[in-house]
């Protein structure tokens, strides 16, 4: 099978560097060792031990592409070498106030300006919460009214969009706004349609992420299409299964409302490769960022794409990976002429911290995902006779 080559897979990756790789990923999928760890790194980091470096020889050098975004560009030349590209994302979650949204909205602009002034970079990246307060975005999601003061911030978290947008849309660099809670997202969706009305004329610029883990996004998924049909323009969609399911179901319970989320794995599977299939029958409109380390939603793409006769570096379709995660995808699909793309956290380690735990819990939860890379790294050891 096309994913299953380890040797293009893990051409990247030095014997010393998988067999690190290999432990790391060990660790994690086991829960008792990964809580350990966890509280290990909690309680160090509070005491103020010197323990950065074991970090950033570990699952730093795993699951981030380095400190700055000039050591981060070595890492994007290596990938763009096997034709794989990249986006980057200064993975620092600030304080939520008006002067962090203010530096945010800078590190973005300048993000947008790095991409354009780079010929082997497209895309750039942002989350919504970096620029507008969480509390105003979901008073306006549920439709509450806000006071003269929330206002005020709320149209000021709009121009910041604005200015984002308007200069990517000048830079022509290709913008993924990523998507967050349910209960803050309906405002968020409201925003990027807005800007994607505005700039997305030509092709798609700005591109709004549908998590499909939630039962209502194929119908948004179709929304938007009539709306792109009404107001002439072109949308670009990540496609992605949904970040934080624990979080949705927990508040959902907890206020007694029914949960937005797919009642079973197996739903929210095939909601995402509905939707999949109706970006791709409607091409003419879209533009397709799948960001999944899922094989069969993968293959899946990949059968209509050959059924429609869609060209495997069609500009309009892309496939995007986690760095440091399913790195088979990303290495056999690019050198079978697809569009991959990897995206890359950078940022001060200690600054970090909170984007690698993430990585972490998630790599714990879902098994089947870590037994998979756990399988891969020892097939490709073997290969090299290295076990
Ligand atoms: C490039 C990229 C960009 C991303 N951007 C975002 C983003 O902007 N916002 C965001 O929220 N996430 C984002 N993600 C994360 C993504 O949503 C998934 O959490 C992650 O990729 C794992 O899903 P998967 O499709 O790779 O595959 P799988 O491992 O097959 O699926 C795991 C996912 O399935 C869903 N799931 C698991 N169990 C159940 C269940 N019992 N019932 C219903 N659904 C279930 C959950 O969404 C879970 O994360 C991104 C991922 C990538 C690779």
């Amino acid at each position: 099978m096309l994913l299953d080559n380890t040797k293009n897979g893990f051409t990247l990756k030095s014997d010393f560097e998988l067999r690190k790789a290999y432990f790391l990923f060990k660790i994690i999928s086991n829960k008792i060792l990964s809580k350990i760890g966890k509280t290990a790194l909690e309680v160090s980091l509070k005491l103020r031990l010197p323990i950065l470096f074991i970090i950033k020889g570990t699952v730093f050098q795993q699951f981030c592409s380095g400190e700055t975004l000039d050591e981060s560009f070595n890492t994007v030349k290596k990938l763009n070498n096997k034709n794989v590209k990249s986006y980057l994302h200064y993975s620092v979650e600030g304080i939520e106030n008006e002067d962090s949204f203010d530096l945010s909205l800078d590190e973005i602009l300048f993000s947008i300006k790095f991409v354009a002034e780079k010929p082997i970079l497209d895309f750039t990246v942002f989350k919504p919460t970096a620029i507008a307060s969480t509390k105003i975005l979901k008073k306006v999601s549920s439709n509450e009214s806000l006071d003269k003061k929330e206002k005020m911030l709320f149209d000021k978290s709009l121009d910041r969009f604005d200015k984002i947008c308007l200069f990517a849309y000048k830079k022509n660099v290709k913008l993924l706004v990523d998507a967050e809670e349910s209960w803050i997202q309906d405002a968020i969706d409201e925003i990027v349609l807005s800007m994607m009305i505005k700039y997305n004329k030509e092709k798609a610029i700005v591109f709004n992420t549908s998590q499909m883990y939630r039962s209502d996004r194929l119908n948004y998924l179709k929304t938007i299409h009539l709306k792109a049909l009404k107001n002439n323009f072109f949308p670009g969609i990540k496609l992605v299964r949904g970040a934080y399911i624990e979080k949705e179901n927990k508040r959902a319970k907890r206020n007694n409302y029914l949960s937005p989320i797919c009642r079973s794995k197996q739903l929210t599977d095939q909601n995402f490769n509905n939707g999949a299939n109706f970006i791709l029958s409607n091409l003419n409109r879209f533009s397709l960022f799948t960001g999944t380390h899922n094989e069969k939603s993968i293959y899946k793409i990949i059968n209509i794409m050959e059924t429609n006769n869609i060209n495997r570096d069609d500009p309009r379709i892309w496939f995007g990976q986690l760095y440091g995660m399913s790195d088979n995808i990303t290495f056999n699909l690019a050198n079978e002429g697809f569009n991959v793309i990897k995206y890359l956290p950078y940022g001060p380690i200690k600054e970090v911290i909170p984007y690698l735990i993430r990585r972490a819990d998630e790599n714990t939860s879902v098994k089947g995902q870590t037994s998979r890379e756990l399988h891969l790294i020892k097939t490709e050891l073997k290969r090299r006779s290295v076990i």
